[in-house]
């Protein structure tokens, strides 16, 4: 069966950048599971694995303007520490952290920690870095009506009620 729209399709993955350092990976064994078609993945993502089967693995490079965009300067903004989602119990600089907002948590990079308040980078973590992703698909199905429906994957590796 291959990868087309309404399939939800189980797959493994390691991202580096363009220098080869790691910056995500799926756990080892657990694949995640996603719709394909309703815009779960970074598009030019979805379209590598269009047409693809189970067993394949390939990888492909997204350059930023297809990945998360470039780095826009001047997004460094105070806010209270009590904004940070689970916050760690110490904060430096560097560790990418989430941000309640009005639209959810982002994700953010600590710049500089004080003693109520810390400077963030609201720039996405992965912002004018070129993405390589190797992927090695698990599985592919057919999507249940109810998956259509709400626009993800559910069970194992996907969404849970
Ligand atoms: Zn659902």
């Amino acid at each position: 069966m291959q990868i087309e729209n309404n399939k939800v399709v189980s797959f493994l993955y390691h991202l580096r950048d363009a220098e080869g350092t790691a910056l995500e990976e799926s756990e080892p064994g657990l694949p995640l599971a996603y719709l394909h078609g309703h815009n779960n993945l970074l598009p030019a993502l979805e379209e590598a694995l269009t047409g693809r089967s189970a067993g394949d693995r390939f990888s492909v490079t997204l350059p930023p303007e297809k990945a998360y965009g470039p780095l826009v300067p001047g997004k460094t903004q105070r806010i209270p520490i009590k904004h940070i989602v689970n916050p760690p119990k110490r904060l430096l600089p560097d560790m990418i952290i989430h941000v309640q907002t009005e639209q959810g948590p982002i994700p953010a990079k600590v710049i500089k920690v004080g003693k109520f308040m810390v400077d963030v980078d609201l720039n996405h973590p992965f912002a004018g870095k070129t993405l390589e992703f190797q992927v090695e698909v698990v599985s592919v199905r057919d999507a249940t009506e109810d998956e259509i429906a709400h626009g993800h994957a559910h069970g194992d590796g996907g969404h849970h009620h």
